[in-house]
């Protein structure tokens, strides 16, 4: 949903308000349209692409030789454009060391494998050697004469019923679902050796990506392994759908025999982040801050698109800013900006945890994850902004750029601009890095930039033939951008900012009661109409606090010499969005018609008027409402720790929940975000349920007692 007519209007006025300019040394800080026009001189889709196929070389396992080579050569490449204080940090992977709640598995290391038929044919299957991706994460060595072994078809090894009726012990299971549960149930419980499984995530008929289009699509698997199954022989092996379909009808006439044969270890070892500085206007030693741009570096080969393509974009930002500062066409921001290489989550979490007075430095952030991606992809590109526990400016900033670059089209005639590119601007979601930055422990505001769908992810055929040096440009002049506009962090990028949130504020609370008004014009129920207005009621109240705090926090980003100007404005646009809310109010319950009469007799019904009696139901409700929790531990909740603590029964629960509601988890994460040791469990479902429709207490109170149970929190 690209930014409406209305901000654009908004901006043209930005522009003048910028323009009469801030002088820092020699060259001024940019910021807007001039900003977007000086960097297409600077950075390169060209280049971009060239890194990410240098990357997409690499088979980037997590604490593999070939992860390495591939921070090596980021190091390089960093230090050989002068990006300043380079360097590779080292975490320790030995499936039981743990940042946060999150556990890196082991570190591993593919050598060679090979799979081939020998009964009722002989022939090869597949080759690590050709096709990294056939041999699954986690997989450890045969003898090197390799193992024959019998195949045994476990269809998606979903249900129980399959192991009664057939034995997997020291046999190879063929499964259609996903490696994870087959190795957890065939391996893990019955002995079996190992896993073949043509499964494929995320399958989108949409987009043509289901195992039928795409029958000869190799997929990313992994096992779910930890410290003890070092020393353990366990293998599996990625098959295209084409090949599980020759050994299914195969085994349909009689027994099946494959040889399999593996070097690969899974040791304790080393992680690797990546990182380095173009150092500020402000220099070292002060604690200005700083601005990211992070990407993650882990992930098979070739994932062109996931991510050799954010790295090689991050690699070609760096170079085009220090080279652009080096040579004075960019003025030298006043905070610094980072870049940032890291297995994905893991490596973030790692870096957080021992450098924990960083994340308070870091004014704004950009991860760029799947950041390439060609026409043929069927993909589009995605703002996913801070979720509402975090609200920032930089939300409003990046659909600025995005719109601004979108805008770029042909002109025709007069000032007619066309649009050339398709992107959205979608609500938070988690899956990557950005999730990590914006937990409430380390309140890093970051956006993520990326493409979703995608028709060849996590598999063989996301190639380099896939990045688009034009998307890769796209991308990297919204993310330089965004990163120089809070680098400069002086008064003219914080008015430019204001601007933004401020037309963003007013566009969202016209929406939202557009939206209401639009549903009490249509409903026939008086009663029910009232719910509508007393809902947006409640959603404006968070909304407007919301976006208040966003204009606080970019006062907080001006030295204190420019303050005074910032802090005014910020005090008169704070007191006009508050305005814009009663009137938006006001609107609505002119569209609810007999609002106040009916609220007085005490019609309420519907979801609204449900909720107000959940929350007072029984005592133990009312309890439960005003009780607080504190929480004991820092980052976002890695699903699978609570898992581990509250048992297998309990997960099944979560992912039904999670089927029936897909922003279930979404609401959790909030959920734990919002837990600040001061607000009540009530007024947390309140919060969350302003974001996402339909969160109750009941799936807080479940929720909070696992955590306490998992030791995760504590009441207050
Ligand atoms: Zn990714």
């Amino acid at each position: 949903m690209p930014v409406g007519g209305r901000l654009r209007a908004a901006l043209a006025r930005s522009a003048e308000l910028v323009s009469p300019g801030h002088e820092t040394g020699s060259k001024r800080a940019m910021v807007g349209s001039e900003l977007v026009r000086s960097l297409r001189r600077e950075l390169s889709g060209k280049r971009a692409l060239v890194y990410a196929s240098e990357i997409a070389r690499f088979h980037r396992a997590k604490g593999s030789s070939d992860y390495l080579r591939a921070a090596q050569y980021i190091r390089e490449k960093l230090m050989s454009w002068g990006i300043d204080r380079v360097t590779i940090e080292r975490y320790p992977i030995d499936g039981k060391k743990t940042y946060g709640t999150w556990t890196p598995p082991p570190a591993w290391e593919p050598v060679r494998a090979t799979l081939s038929l020998v009964y009722p044919e002989e022939r090869p299957i597949c080759d690590f050697e050709t096709e990294p991706m056939c041999l699954i994460f986690g997989s450890t060595s045969t003898p090197p004469e390799g193992v024959v072994l019998d195949v045994v078809d476990i269809g998606d090894g979903e249900s129980e019923d399959v192991y009664v009726t057939r034995s997997v012990a020291r046999k190879l299971v063929l499964t259609s679902g996903a490696a994870r549960s087959a190795f957890l149930n065939a391996v893990r419980r019955r002995g079996a050796v190992g896993v073949l499984s043509d499964h494929m995530v995320h399958e989108d008929s949409s987009i043509g990506r289901t195992r039928y289009d795409l029958p000869d699509a190799v997929n990313y698997a992994s096992f779910p392994v930890t410290h003890e199954d070092i020393g353990r022989m366990a293998l599996g092996f990625s098959l295209s759908h084409r090949q599980a379909e020759e050994l299914r009808s195969l085994l349909k006439s009689g027994p099946v025999r494959v040889k399999a044969s593996v070097e690969a270890r899974l040791f304790p070892g080393e992680m690797h982040v990546v990182t380095g500085l173009i150092p500020g206007e402000a220099g070292e030693g002060t604690d200005d801050g700083e601005v990211l741009i992070i990407a993650h570096l882990c992930h098979p080969k070739p994932g062109a698109n996931d991510n050799a393509s954010g790295c090689g974009l991050a690699m070609e930002i760096a170079r085009a800013l220090s080279q652009g500062i080096a040579e004075g066409r960019l003025a030298r921001p006043r905070l610094g900006v980072r870049f940032m290489f890291v297995p994905e989550m893991f490596g973030t979490m790692a870096y957080l945890d021992r450098h924990p007075g960083w994340a308070r430095k870091v004014k704004a952030g950009v991860n760029l994850d799947m950041v390439g991606e060609s026409r043929d992809t069927m993909s589009c590109a995605n703002l996913v902004p801070t979720p509402w526990s975090l609200p920032s400016a930089v939300n409003d900033v990046a659909a600025f750029y995005m719109e601004m670059v979108a805008l770029r089209g042909k002109m025709y005639e007069g000032s007619q601009v066309t649009r050339d590119w398709h992107y959205n601007v979608t609500g938070f979601t988690a899956g990557s890095d950005h999730y990590i930055l914006v937990d409430s422990s380390f309140k890093v505001p970051c956006v993520y930039l990326g493409h979703w769908p995608d028709r060849y992810y996590h598999s063989n055929m996301d190639t380099v033939e896939r990045l688009d040096p034009e998307e890769l440009l796209r991308i990297g002049l919204v993310a330089s951008s965004i990163a120089l506009t809070f680098a400069a962090a002086d008064a003219a990028a914080a008015q430019f900012a204001l601007n933004l949130v401020d037309a963003g504020a007013r566009d969202r609370i016209a929406s939202a009661a557009r939206a209401s008004c639009e549903a009490a014009a249509m409903c026939r129920e008086p009663a029910r109409r009232v719910d509508i207005a007393k809902a947006l009621e409640q959603r404006l109240e968070v909304m407007v606090d919301r976006e208040l705090a966003a204009v606080d926090g970019v006062v907080k980003l001006v030295p204190a010499g420019d303050a005074s100007r910032v802090r005014e404005m910020a005090r008169t646009l704070k007191s006009g969005i508050r305005a814009t809310a009663r009137a938006a109010r006001a609107k609505v319950e002119l569209f609810a018609g007999a609002f106040r009469e009916a609220s007085e007799e005490g019609k309420l019904t519907g979801w609204q008027s449900g909720r107000r009696e959940q929350l007072a139901r029984t005592d133990d409700d009312e309890a439960a409402s005003g009780a607080v929790y504190v929480r004991l531990f820092k980052g976002p909740l890695d699903p699978a720790y609570l898992y581990d603590r509250v048992g297998e029964k309990r997960r099944k629960q979560y992912e039904e929940r999670q089927r029936e509601d897909p922003d279930f988890q979404l609401k959790l994460i909030e959920a734990v975000n919002y837990m600040d040791g001061k607000r009540t469990l009530g007024r947390i479902a309140a919060l969350v349920s302003a974001e996402f429709a339909g969160f109750t207490l009941d799936d807080l109170k479940g929720f909070v007692d696992d955590l306490e149970r998992a030791g995760l929190v504590r009441r207050k």
